[in-house]
């Protein structure tokens, strides 16, 4: 994905914002580290890296803190003193330490397929020719603009709005994803993403989304505060940069029309918080009603030239948004509208382009909004690039090298534990209707957990890739990509299709699939460490697990039956007691200010907040339930208790610069990782392990400790 800010990932557990979706413009983020040339062949997998110790990291203890006053600061106090942020990220933390070290590795193998001289149209070459290609700096700063030119020209020639629509539909790109991989952002006009039907789930749809902004999110255009016109004041600075490094007349006039005809599409978006509402996305458009629902854009010239125009119809994700962007193309000069491509075609190209052009899209996608001094080294962002472009084959690869195949095992075992620990949790709810019972527990039966990698892998066979043309390999893989995903529109959904590849450091929950996909890069310390204790290990990677098998049955969850289907099987009743239990998170959430004028949004992160919740509390249960009555064994002086909720709340250590965690309170589902470490304020069992009192700032009364599952 060629997005110059990260996407923002939802049902992950982690922290795309801190390592997650690529960004090849080098504004931080994504996955691994630095490497020696690999060995050759599918060597059997490193032992587990970085960390040596087996367990809780005492080192990083602050034992001066008091648990019940500031729990993150006890369990993470001395490393937060001397953590220091690499100069290419916005944080630092275990993720971004797990993310290196799959660098390396990935690196590894992207070098040795770029030299292996690969037959054509092998996964290798298509590889190494994909890295070999964004390495040369040389190569692309010969050729400058060139590669873009068509492109460019295209634009030039635009005459009329039919023409203009037929444009902007050619740009439509498969490019996001509301509810598996969270990505509401495209800088092209709409989105496409093509996943089962809400209605029907024996089909895929092709649901329609807004989209057309430079920056991550309408907030960043209309929020009055001063450090967001501080933002907007850069961003007009960096649309004019664009045009004069391309040469253009004009560039201060052109970049302003560029910025009000974002404004105002900005100004129809929806919210953040409302595009996360799926009861508000569910709008089946017929194609032909386009016309009159959303007049304007020509919808005939779009979807033909989208491919689409045999489609009998779309989910409308944004309704009144594409209904404002449609009158937006009447409204607004073609001259403006050429400016706009112009300026988005330089943008989307940026990271393909001159070093010039990479600078710049870092300047404001890294230093400005996010702080990130300096863009990660080049190999880091070829390999987002080639991840990007060639998940799976990279992915491959990467799981045969670095995925001990009795790991499998392992977590397989830990995952039936805690399955069964949420199918104990449903039993034992006493506000939970009979009959909704049966339906939770059939859809925890039907759920789908993927270990480490797929089954059967994605083919990228009639994917073209040439060496030394990096701009039009990403061009014709993104080009691939939305092919594919359109071939997919109207058949059944495969449910052992993978939406995350196994070299991120991250998991994810497919709700209309009932499917989880838990990728090979999460299993490493301490997140998994197979030679922890059970407390440890399933703090750890089984609240993790935990936390996407709950969002199955969550605010979200709640709405997809066990097909998938967006039918709500709950009673009222069920729905008024979760409802009254979630409102109390977010009101929990509501109350932590990073900043005196900032408060995390405890709506917008709900979902999230409530499988941390959800997944802290079955790991517990599994834990126990293993332990079969046996105490367990005290570690570094810790007991099995202090070692479970210490480990769990060092499992988001982290620290980050604060404009990326004001970006992250603006504009991500995830709560910051100091306060999901806070989630243990809602178990009994903490209370007594560190002796909480009530004095305490983050003592609970009983009545008060959310419990929702
Ligand atoms: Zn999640």
């Amino acid at each position: 994905m060629r997005s110059p800010f990260p996407a923002s990932t939802r049902c992950l557990l982690a922290l795309v914002t801190v390592l997650g979706a690529a960004s090849a413009c080098g504004a931080d983020e994504t996955p691994p580290p630095a490497a020696p040339p690999a060995p050759p062949a599918p060597a059997l997998p490193a032992p587990p890296p970085a960390s040596t110790a087996h367990g809780i990291d005492v080192s990083a203890l602050d034992r001066a803190a008091r648990p019940g006053a500031d729990f993150y600061e006890y369990a993470n106090g001395a490393w937060l003193k001397s953590a220091h942020i690499p100069d290419d990220r916005s944080s630092t933390g275990p993720f971004v330490r797990i993310v290196e070290h799959v660098e390396q590795r990935t690196k590894a193998i992207l070098e040795e397929c770029a030299a292996s001289g690969a037959a054509p149209g092998s996964p290798q070459q298509r590889i190494g020719d994909t890295y070999a290609s964004f390495m040369d700096e040389a190569g692309i700063e010969a050729k400058g603009l060139a590669p873009l030119k068509p492109t460019l020209d295209r634009i030039g020639k635009l005459g009329d709005k039919r023409a203009l629509a037929a444009f902007l539909g050619s740009d439509l790109r498969a490019d996001v994803d509301a509810l598996n991989n969270t990505n509401f952002e495209t800088e092209h006009l709409l989105g496409l993403w093509v996943e089962q039907d809400l209605n029907d789930p024996s089909r895929a749809a092709a649901y329609l989304f807004q989209g057309g902004l430079g920056m991550p999110d309408r907030s960043y255009y209309v929020d009055p505060s001063p450090h967001m016109e501080a933002i907007r004041t850069q961003y007009l600075a960096y649309l004019t940069t664009l045009l004069k490094l391309a040469g253009m007349a004009k560039p201060e006039a052109k970049a302003k029309d560029v910025f009000e005809l974002e404004r105002a599409i900005a100004t129809v978006h929806a919210s953040r918080v409302d595009s996360e509402d799926v009861k508000k996305a569910n709008n089946p458009w017929a194609t032909k009603d386009f016309a009159t629902r959303a007049p304007g854009l020509d919808w005939g010239a779009y979807f033909k030239a989208a491919g689409l125009d045999a489609q009998p119809g779309f989910i409308v994700w944004h309704p009144a948004a594409i209904t404002g962007i449609s009158a937006l193309v009447q409204k607004t000069p073609i001259a403006v509208w050429k400016e706009y491509l112009v300026v988005h075609a330089l943008n989307h190209a940026a990271p393909f382009l001159p070093k010039a052009f990479v600078d710049a899209s870092f300047a404001f996608y890294g230093t400005t909004m996010r702080g990130t001094p300096k863009p990660r080294d080049r190999w880091k962002r070829g390999i987002d690039v080639t991840n990007a472009a060639l998940e799976e084959a990279v992915g491959k690869i990467y799981a045969e090298r670095h995925f001990r195949p009795e790991y499998r095992k392992d977590l397989q075992g830990m995952v039936d534990a805690l399955v069964a620990a949420f199918g104990r949790r449903i039993d034992g709810l006493g506000w939970m209707s009979p009959d909704t019972k049966v339906k939770a527990k059939a859809k925890l039966a039907t759920l789908k957990v993927g270990v480490a990698y797929p089954d059967v892998w994605r083919d990228d066979t009639g994917l073209d890739v040439l060496r030394g043309d990096a701009l039009g390999n990403a061009d014709r893989a993104e080009l691939f990509k939305y092919k594919k995903a359109l071939a997919k529109i109207g058949k059944p959904v495969d449910r052992g299709e993978w939406v995350m590849a196994p070299q991120t450091v991250n998991a994810v929950n497919l709700p209309v699939r009932n499917a989880l996909n838990f990728p090979a890069a999460i299993f490493e310390p301490p997140f998994y460490d197979p030679e922890a204790t059970p407390a440890v290990k399933l703090a750890a990677i089984g609240a993790i697990i935990g936390h996407e098998i709950s969002h199955s049955f969550d605010d979200q969850g709640a709405l997809f039956d066990a097909s998938g289907k967006l039918a709500s099987w709950w009673t009222p009743e069920d729905f008024a007691h979760f409802e009254a239990s979630s409102a109390a998170l977010a009101k929990q959430y509501d109350g932590y200010h990073p900043f005196p004028d900032l408060a995390v949004n405890g709506k917008q992160t709900l979902s999230e907040n409530i499988a941390d919740l959800a997944g802290l509390a079955v790991a517990y249960d599994a834990w126990k339930a293993g332990l079969g009555g046996a105490p367990a064994p005290v570690v570094d002086g810790l007991t099995g208790d202090q070692q479970f909720f210490l480990s769990f709340g060092q499992s988001w250590q982290a620290k980050m610069r604060e404009p990326a965690l004001r970006q992250r309170i603006a504009a991500d589902g995830h709560a910051p990782p100091q306060y999901r470490a806070l989630t243990v304020r809602n178990l009994d069992a903490w209370y007594a392990t560190f002796d909480v009192a009530a004095t305490d700032t983050l003592y609970l009364a009983p009545e008060a400790r959310v419990r929702v599952w």
